[in-house]
């Protein structure tokens, strides 16, 4: 059954909503996650609309430039991602959620060993695959 979420930044600049059934958070360990204490929801674009704040938006690159790291200009906050291992996605990070609640969202985590990113693309890729989801249900 899908949940509509809704999210922020900080300043509440930026916010949007998704409404998605998946509750598989990635936790990534890579250089950028780690520091940023991100968890990823990830969501197609169909599923996400941003509801204000794209002035206030600001992108942030780096290595092979795949990803976009989006964060507020205003106060930093990082509400979302369009990730390396799947740059026409958004990877909501969970941490800016406003509703519901966090301990009401009943999320699988699933680990990221972004540190080896490509030896283990495979393994995430198989763990949020339809077949996984519906094998672990
Ligand atoms: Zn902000």
């Amino acid at each position: 059954m899908a949940t509509t979420y809704g999210g922020s930044c900080h300043c509440g600049s930026v916010s949007f909503t998704a409404t998605t059934d998946n509750r598989k958070v990635i936790v990534c360990n890579c250089s950028i996650c780690r520091k940023k204490g991100a968890r990823h929801l990830r969501v197609t674009p169909a599923e996400f609309t941003l509801l204000s704040g794209e002035d206030s938006l600001s992108k942030y690159q780096f290595g092979s430039k795949t990803a976009s790291h989006y964060f507020c200009r205003r106060c930093g906050i990082a509400p979302f991602t369009k990730p390396r291992s799947a740059p026409n996605m958004i990877n909501i990070n969970i941490q800016c959620l406003d509703t519901p609640a966090l301990e009401d969202c009943n999320f699988e985590i699933v680990h990221f060993d972004g540190q080896n990113w490509e030896q283990a693309l495979a393994a995430l890729n198989q763990a949020l695959s339809p077949d996984a989801l519906s094998g672990n249900r």
